[in-house]
């Protein structure tokens, strides 16, 4: 049995432990604490490419790998300029933020890295004792990235999507790109008449992120992603000759399955498994960085970690578009296409980062105008 009894012990070093621990580290009020970061793989793989935007210079601004100020919208007819400043959209590639956490992590001298995996957790009116596969781990409280089995084999009436897509990071010997314009959704080439898109991402004039990124609530065939990849690569970017220099390959919940209700007195679920991912969009990188902060405010105040976050009027929005995309999946283009055609980027982007007031709220609801959306948004109050 380790012999230390930690403050806190952080489950997973990914998006969301990685966030939590370096937000720790970085305040002084931690300074004393002894942290452990339990971490079952080695995270030495570049298995994700994270995006998000944000305003003017950011805290990881040193570990992106490209950013853009330029922005498309595309659906069959329309095209839509995104008006982004004063954001920008930037790209991050894990393993940096993954090696840049784990250096950190490593060298300071509070902090312990530990490789093993969490089997159980056992709680006592004190603190909380970890059973991993190599070792016994004590801690006055837990942050637990792990994903409650309930989520995945529980019949329940919670609405469960999948934002699932596979990428081809491409490459041409010839320019072809612009390296300061990436497109965020393309509705001009999807699978049957579902909720699917692709977007594309530009590093350089002979190199791009190309993504098929479907929300719906099963998978399809593995091969399928690849057919329409390369027919939207031929037949509508019109690049006919590539070669392909990486695969990316992902799935996010979009689910209004409660993680939140599995918090306990000494354990907080963070990251996906904590609701920290809108589920309306997928995106969580800046949410863990906001989040984080906010748990250390809260652990400072002698409040429960998890108090006030992902329990907002935002997420009643979440479960109306969920509603709609589950019982009309069809009507993903039209909803998206008014949104990005009725609202200007920079509106959107404030609305996605749950910061808009409520008159802003309805202005961007009310551009939704479709008879399902108003049939979803009339059961909301049922
Ligand atoms: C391919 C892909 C691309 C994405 N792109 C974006 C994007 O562009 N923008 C965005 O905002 N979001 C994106 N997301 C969504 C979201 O940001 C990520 O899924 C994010 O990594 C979630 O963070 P997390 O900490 O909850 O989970 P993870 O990052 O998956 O971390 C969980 C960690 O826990 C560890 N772990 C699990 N079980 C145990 C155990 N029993 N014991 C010890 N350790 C354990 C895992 O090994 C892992 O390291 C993407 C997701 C995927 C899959």
């Amino acid at each position: 049995m380790d012999s230390i009894a930690y403050n806190y012990a952080i489950i997973g070093a990914g998006c969301a432990g990685i966030h939590l621990a370096l937000a720790m580290m970085d305040d002084p009020a931690f300074k004393d604490m002894q942290i452990l970061i339990i971490e079952k793989e080695h995270k030495e793989i570049n298995d994700r490419t994270w995006c998000f935007w944000e305003i003017g210079a950011g805290k990881w601004d040193h570990l992106v790998y490209h950013s853009w100020s330029k922005g498309k919208f595309n659906a069959p007819g329309k095209t839509k300029q995104l008006e982004m400043h004063p954001y920008r959209y930037k790209m991050l590639r894990s393993i940096d933020f993954y090696r840049n956490g784990k250096t950190r992590i490593k060298a300071a001298p509070n902090f312990q890295w530990i490789n093993d995996s969490v089997e159980n957790i056992l709680e006592s009116e004190y603190g909380s004792q970890l059973i991993g596969n190599s070792g016994q781990y004590q801690a006055d409280h837990i942050f637990d990235s792990r994903i409650h089995p309930d989520f995945y084999t529980k019949k329940d009436s919670y609405t469960r999507l999948l934002q699932h897509f596979k990428g081809w990071v491409v490459e041409t010997e010839e320019d072809f790109f612009d390296p300061e314009e990436f497109v965020i959704m393309d509705f001009r080439k999807k699978w049957n008449n579902s909720t699917s898109f692709n977007y594309v991402l530009p590093t350089s004039k002979k190199r791009a992120l190309v993504e098929f990124t479907l929300f719906t609530p099963d998978l399809i065939p593995e091969d399928h992603y690849d057919q329409i990849l390369k027919q939207y690569l031929e037949d509508i970017v019109g690049l006919k000759k590539f070669s392909i220099a990486e695969v990316e390959q992902g799935i996010i919940p979009m689910s209004t399955f409660p993680f939140h209700q599995q918090h306990q007195k000494h354990l907080t679920k963070i990251g996906t498994a904590g609701s920290w991912v809108r589920p309306s969009s997928g995106y969580s990188f800046k949410n863990a960085e906001k989040y984080s902060q906010q748990i250390i405010r809260n652990l400072k105040k002698q409040k429960h970690p998890s108090t006030g976050i992902a329990k907002n009027r935002f997420r009643k929005y979440d479960i109306l578009l969920l509603d709609i995309l589950k019982n009309k999946n069809e009507l993903g283009e039209e909803l998206f296409t008014s949104m990005f055609g009725k609202n200007s980027a920079k509106q959107i982007f404030k609305f996605l980062d749950e910061e808009t007031s409520i008159i802003e709220d309805l202005k961007i609801i009310s551009t939704f105008r479709s008879k399902p959306f108003l049939q979803a948004l009339m059961n909301q109050f049922k």
